[in-house]
Formats: structure tokens, C-alpha cells, sequence
């Protein structure tokens, strides 16, 4: 099969023929429809610790018809042609970022019990949007209660603004991002966000001459040297910093400037089942539009191209792969 190989950084992904998976007895195959390209697999293409091995093929956002049952499975829950999404794990392995093949490709494998199908109501975009928002859905859940609160998203790159989405659907009180890139700034006025601040700027200032109040949740979407910090200092008293960008670096806070305010940091990663099957309940009933996160579709001989361009700073939000022939 066909496949947009990650061989080593500083060099594109390149189109290669590699074998198609072969299943054991509890896993299932699916052709793949279409897969979102992530900051994740960018950030793992990378020279440092989160760099993913050579002959990787990245790929967790995806969707697509099961196309072989393994002989466990069969007469379970699931029959060759259903449409489903997964979360990208098989047991303690992951999709798409080096024990499993992933989904830039035209083949991959999926185990059972995370594969979620897909409804009539949604197509194979939605489909494989269902990933990233389940990520802001997490964290949000992750937060605690957002009701009536006042929150800053810093970042808005996709999983900022799926964070930012959901803080809405929970009905967050005042929604404040924090976003350079003008095209971030226009997508989220898309999804109907407002208010935004420049990084460059007084944050914590701009936030109370817009909301009246100090950010009494913040979700850290970059992952940048310096950042946890800053929220510290910008945050009032029992505020909750939530840490959702990834930063491999070692960074520093003060601690008596947390301590005395009573802080609480807390971390998100990923999602359960339960997001998925949530999400996609939310876009089934139209409460959750995630479509217009997508900026560009492309196919896979297209892959390597874009995968550099999306280095730099772009007008791009959502990329997906379409794979379907
Ligand atoms: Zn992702």
C-alpha cells in the first residue's frame, strides 16, 4: 500500500509502498477515507525526546469502512463495511506515532474495544474531526466545571480552539483568547469568539479591561518555555491552570507567587471512549460544528508538501488527507 513515510528529521516525508498491516486475531482493518495531519505529528517529526522513530507513518485523526475482521471478532459488534473512527490505540501501543502504523496511508490496523462507529449523520470528514475535538472536549472535562467562569485559551491553533469550543458548550461565562496569528484570530471569529488579546500585550491586563476580572481557568495551549509562568502571575487567587500544550523543555515557576494565591496546575492529555462517543453524539445533533476547522483537503501524494509547509506559520487550520479513491 501506499503511504507517506517519516524516515528522519529535517527530512519531508516521503511517498513510499510498504507492506499493509496484518492483523492478529482481535484487531480489525480498515481502509482509510480520511486522516487530519496533527501539530502532534509535526512536534514528532522533530528532532528531542517526544521524536518519533525512523520508517514512522504518522496518522491518528482518521476514519474509514473495516475492510478485515480478525477471527476473534467475528459475529461481534462490528461487520466489514461499517464506518468508524478509533481512538489511536491498540492495547498500550499507539496509531500513529510508531508502534502502529498510522493513517497516512492507505491501511490501518485498529483493535476493538476503542473503535467507535460513525453514524449515517456524519461523513468521513466529520469523522476524522471527531480526534481533535475529543482532545478539547478532555481537557475541558478535565477543568472541572467551566460554567459561568471566566477563561483564557492561550493559543489557537486547533486543539486551543476545540478547547475554546467546548468552554462555550459548557457555558464559560467570558471566553478570552490569546492569539498573534490573524488567521487563528479569524477562524475563531468563525466559530463566534470575540474577544481576542495579543500575546505581546499585558495579557492579564487586556483580560480584566475585557471581562472585568482576573482568568479564573486558563488553558495553556502552546507549550512554550515561560508560559506556565506567566499564567501564574496572571492568575487570581484559587485560579486553575490547565496544561494542554506539549513543552519538552524543562521551564520554571515561582512557587511562593502560586502558593500564595492558591493555585491549582492541572494536566490533560488525550481523551477516553466516553469523549469520543460524546463528540459525536454533540455533532450528530448539530451542537457541535467542527467543519470549519478544516482549511484545506489534499491527497496523500500531497502529503509531504504540506507536512513542511505546516512548519511554518500558515493560514491553515485542520489538513485533512483524503484517501478515498
Ligand atoms: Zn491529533
Amino acid at each position: 500500500m501506499k503511504a507517506a513515510v517519516f524516515n528522519r528529521p529535517g527530512e519531508p516525508l516521503q511517498i513510499q509502498e510498504v507492506d499493509k498491516p496484518t492483523i492478529e486475531s482481535d484487531e480489525m482493518l480498515v481502509k482509510v477515507s480520511r486522516c487530519g495531519i496533527c501539530g502532534t505529528d509535526i512536534h514528532a517529526s522533530r528532532q528531542g525526546a517526544f521524536m518519533a522513530p525512523p520508517n514512522t507513518i504518522f496518522g491518528h485523526e482518521f476514519s474509514g469502512e473495516i475492510v478485515e475482521i480478525g477471527d476473534k471478532l467475528a459475529g461481534g459488534n462490528f461487520n466489514l463495511g461499517d464506518r468508524v473512527t478509533s481512538l489511536p490505540f491498540i492495547g498500550d501501543k499507539t496509531i500513529g506515532l510508531g508502534a502502529v502504523t498510522g493513517a497516512y496511508s492507505e491501511f490501518v490496523k485498529v483493535g476493538y474495544d476503542l473503535v467507535v462507529k460513525l453514524p449515517d449523520e456524519l461523513d468521513d470528514q466529520d469523522g476524522a474531526l471527531v480526534e481533535p475535538l475529543a482532545v478539547g472536549l478532555h481537557s475541558v472535562k478535565m477543568a472541572g466545571s467551566v460554567s459561568g467562569k471566566s477563561v483564557l485559551i492561550i493559543g489557537a491553533g486547533p486543539i486551543g480552539l476545540t478547547c475554546a469550543i467546548w468552554c462555550k458548550f459548557f457555558g464559560a461565562r467570558h471566553i478570552v483568547i490569546s492569539e498573534r496569528a490573524p488567521a487563528r484570530i479569524d477562524m475563531a471569529r468563525q466559530f463566534g469568539f470575540e474577544h481576542f488579546v495579543d500575546p505581546e500585550q499585558d495579557v492579564g491586563a487586556a483580560f480584566i479591561e475585557l471581562t472585568g476580572g482576573g482568568p479564573e481557568v486558563q488553558f495553556e495551549c502552546v507549550g512554550a518555555v515561560g508560559l506556565m509562568q506567566e499564567c501564574v502571575a496572571r492568575a487570581p487567587k484559587r485560579g486553575l491552570i490547565m496544561g494542554i500544550g506539549v513543552c519538552d523543555n524543562p521551564d520554571t515557576i515561582v512557587p511562593l507567587m502560586a502558593f500564595g494565591k492558591e493555585l491549582r496546575i492541572q494536566w490533560a492529555v488525550g481523551y477516553d471512549k466516553e469523549d469520543f462517543e460524546f463528540t459525536i453524539e454533540m455533532m450528530v445533533a448539530g451542537r457541535i460544528d467542527a467543519e470549519s476547522m478544516v482549511t484545506n483537503v489534499v491527497k496523500l501524494d500531497e502529503v509531504p508538501t504540506i507536512f513542511e509547509a505546516l512548519r511554518q506559520p500558515t493560514n491553515q487550520c485542520k489538513v485533512i488527507i483524503d484517501l478515498s479513491a
